[in-house]
């Protein structure tokens, strides 16, 4: 009887401990399927959902039951039931993507696969890829819309060329005008590169920026300099009103693209007789500029955009102004690599007003007025 008693104590302590380390593992498990950012369903030979992780939940979007669907019930999709069916009944394995519709699309690669010889059922892993598809449309974009610009150029420059060797440059009216049009060409190519060149190196981080203290007034005037002769040519007056004592925290260099490029915005899309304005201020231990116009103005569906590479309202007055579409978007990548913001205000036919940002270098008592 005692020998008995103690073969039953010992099973039962030995099933306690094969207990606690099946928990174990369970718990383990668990947290382990819940710390991935890969949702995860398992299913059985059926192809009901019987076990599902954290990250599936937020990809699928719902709060309701997963456990005791269908995937047809959680997802619609008859590719993924299908493949799930495929799965349980043949042990194949699939492949697929969909696109989850709703208020924040979302797309989700899939992988399904039996769960394995002697374990009738399925497993399907889910990785959103929304943010590479994006990366992927806005690369290609990028490339398409670089070869587009490179090619407008390019086709101009050949087409006068081939005319001069057909015979053009022996007419001595018709030639000089053709040279010039292929310089016109060529530098507008080489400006092309430069402001590439430059995002480019702006957007890998590549460029060391030399944070300085740097006058405002005297970047602004620097920068209106470049223009004074464009605003001449089309009577705009330019008018730069920065306390001397404002200085701000940044690359001199950047600062100055930064208002030649919001200048020669002002000054191009302001139409003849118009006035641009450049003011500064010291705001809550920041240095703000303005830069102001009485131009043609942006309708507010564009706002948001301006700042996109070849992003543009209107292509053909862009082009025809010897605009690149990528001046706005070198802007915000300098402001924001010297620690600044740029912001826009406009009312289409009134005028358009630039501000920048940027961390200030004096205390405010210097300039405050
Ligand atoms: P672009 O070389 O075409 O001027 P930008 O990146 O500098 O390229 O500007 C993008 C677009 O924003 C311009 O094509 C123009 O439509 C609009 N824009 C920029 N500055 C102004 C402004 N001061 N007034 C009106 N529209 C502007």
């Amino acid at each position: 009887m005692a020998n008995l008693q103690g073969a039953i104590d010992s099973l039962h302590q030995q099933l306690s401990a094969r207990n606690a380390g099946l928990n174990q593992e369970s718990r383990t498990l668990t947290a382990v399927l819940d710390g991935m950012a890969e949702g995860i369903w398992v299913t059985d030979a059926e192809g009901t959902v019987v076990r599902h992780n954290d990250a599936l939940r937020g990809m699928l979007q719902t709060t309701g039951d997963i456990i005791g669907q269908r995937p047809l019930a959680l997802l619609r999709n008859d590719g993924l039931n299908e493949a799930v069916i495929r799965a349980c009944r043949e042990g194949a394995s699939t492949r697929l993507e969909l696109t989850l519709e709703g208020l924040f699309p979302r797309m989700l690669a899939i992988r399904v696969t039996p769960l394995g010889k002697d374990l009738p059922g399925s497993a399907a892993v889910f990785h959103d890829v929304t943010e590479l598809r994006h990366l992927e449309k806005v690369r290609k974009d990028f490339v398409a819309n670089v070869s587009h610009e490179l090619r407008t150029p390019i086709t101009a420059i050949r087409g006068y060329a081939e005319t001069l060797q057909g015979g053009a440059l022996q007419d001595a009216t018709i030639a000089p005008k053709m040279v010039d049009i292929i310089h016109r060409q060529s530098e507008r190519l080489s400006e092309l590169v430069e402001d590439l060149l430059e995002l480019s190196r702006l957007e890998s981080r590549e460029v060391k920026l030399k944070v300085t203290d740097v006058p405002l007034a005297v970047a602004a005037s620097r920068a209106s300099e470049v223009v004074r002769h464009k605003a001449q040519g089309k009577k705009i007056t330019v008018e730069l009103n920065i306390p001397p004592g404002l200085v701000g925290r940044g690359d001199e260099r950047g600062l100055e693209q930064v208002l030649l490029n919001l200048l020669d915005n002002a000054v191009k899309y302001t139409p003849e007789g118009g006035r641009v304005v450049v003011t500064g201020a010291l705001e809550e231990a920041r240095c703000v500029v303005h830069v102001r116009d009485t131009g043609v103005g942006i309708e507010p569906r564009h706002l948001a955009r301006i700042f996109e590479r070849f992003y543009r309202v209107d292509k053909g007055r862009s082009r025809d102004m010897g605009g690149t579409g990528l001046g706005l978007s070198i802007v915000k990548h300098l402001m924001s690599a010297m620690g600044g913001e740029v912001r826009v205000e406009s009312q289409p036919n009134e005028g358009s007003t630039f501000t920048i940002f940027l961390p200030a270098a004096v205390p405010s008592a210097s300039v405050a007025g």
